[in-house]
């Protein structure tokens, strides 16, 4: 195991109704709020109307940011930050998914920055202070409400990038908001989350059982719920492990000390920064392909990821048999809760494997499992057509 520090100051407020505790929370960090949602879901199930009858009740400014876009542009982020500037903003207040959460951790960092907040995305700057932050979460999927990620599209660059930004002080998680979601989203964040556990999971590191065992064990309740909240979407009990799974998968505990991957989640994000498919999607798609690419490197990592989290059993089957048998339970699951398998799904063809091979590598080779080049971006691509 590999020396770490983890602190991670995001207070859960997780259950049914505990956005009757949202007043008080305002009221630690101040009354000019700046809220923050998307294209209006949360106008759909009347999140909407009871935040602003909770905000008015505590005699707050509210000001809005509204029609954030899955997979959060610049240029809306820079109209948030601009709202906040002008009307001296004490905190932000994030109404949503991932989309919106990364939206409001942008506009939060730039609203205490005098420069353009992509300089961080740049990697030209680091975020040193920032607004408070406050999270009403709705769709279970990136673990954005306890983490300091945030991920936005600059349009005009087609460069979709990723920064460490702010916690937030605060997120409520109350699993009905995740009622509405449909099945195509419901299905999306929980590749998503699967995702975030597999790019920490295959790892070199050794001596590393308490964060393997955590993993295989949040991947087997995933598996395991997955088709109970997609055949009933108000199964509270499976909404609600979803949504936590969710939260746990990417909010620093899982694996520290362990040297992880994230080469999927950068090839990814080079595909939706040209094509704008939802992030999940472009997982989907590129995991599987990636493992096949990539499980050489540590057979026996694979060998025990097919058996630990899929039951396949070993008996009979040689090291590369064991290990390809689990890459392909992936995509079985992935086929059977309805995931696209290929970029031809979204009508990608090989236009421009090129640009985003480069996109992916411009800051050098990506991954951890296995150091990526673009040679084998391109591959990688190749293979998902
Ligand atoms: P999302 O883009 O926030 O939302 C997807 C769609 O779901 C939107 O159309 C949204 O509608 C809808 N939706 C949300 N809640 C709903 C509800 N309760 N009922 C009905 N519809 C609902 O999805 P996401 O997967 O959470 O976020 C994806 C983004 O997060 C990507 O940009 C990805 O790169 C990024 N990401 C961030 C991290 C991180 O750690 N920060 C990690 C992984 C990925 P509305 O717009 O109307 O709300
Ligand atoms: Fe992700």
């Amino acid at each position: 195991m590999i020396n770490f520090q983890i602190q991670n100051p995001t207070e859960i407020l997780f259950g049914k109704d505990q956005i009757t505790q949202l007043p008080t929370k305002v009221k630690e960090y101040g009354t000019k709020i700046l809220l923050v949602y998307g294209g209006g879901s949360i106008k759909g199930f009347g999140l909407y109307d009871k935040v602003i009858e909770l905000l008015q009740a505590a005699d707050c400014e509210i000001h809005e940011l509204a029609g954030v876009e899955p997979n959060p542009r610049l240029s809306t982020v820079q109209k948030g930050v601009q709202i906040c500037k002008d009307n001296q903003v004490e905190l932000i207040l994030a109404v949503g998914g991932g989309s919106v959460i990364d939206a409001a951790k942008a506009v939060a960092v730039g609203a205490t920055y005098d420069g353009d907040v992509w300089d961080f995305y740049d990697k030209t700057a680091v975020a040193q202070s920032a607004l408070p932050l406050g999270v009403i979460l709705t769709l279970a999927a990136t673990g954005s409400e306890m983490n300091r990620g945030s991920v936005v599209t600059n349009w005009e660059l087609k460069e979709k990038r990723g920064a460490g930004t702010t916690f937030p002080s605060f997120s409520i998680l109350d699993p009905t908001y995740t009622y509405s979601v449909p099945k195509d989203q419901t299905m999306y964040g929980i590749v998503d989350m699967m995702s975030h556990v597999f790019e920490q999971y295959f790892s070199h590191t050794e001596h590393i059982q308490v964060q393997t065992r955590s993993c295989e064990g949040l991947l087997k309740t995933i598996v395991e719920y997955a088709p109970k909240v997609l055949a009933d979407p108000e199964d509270y009990d499976a909404r609600a492990t979803i949504m936590y799974a969710g939260t746990v998968a990417l909010n620093g505990q899982l694996t520290p000390g362990v040297e992880t991957d994230w080469a999927s989640h950068a090839i990814e994000h080079a595909v939706s920064a040209i094509y704008d498919i939802p992030h999940a999607g472009g997982l989907a798609i590129l995991f599987p392909n990636w493992m096949k690419y990539v499980y050489k490197e540590n057979t026996d990592r694979f060998k025990r990821f097919a058996v630990e989290v899929w039951n396949v059993d070993p008996a009979g089957k040689t090291d590369d048999e064991l290990a390809l048998a689990g890459i392909e339970a992936t995509r079985t699951f992935f086929d059977q809760i309805g995931a696209p398998s290929r970029l031809a799904d979204y009508d990608i063809k090989n236009e421009h494997l090129d640009q985003m091979a480069s996109h992916a590598t411009r800051f050098g080779t990506i991954g951890g499992f296995k150091k990526l080049e673009k040679e084998d971006v391109l591959q990688i691509l190749e293979m998902s057509l």
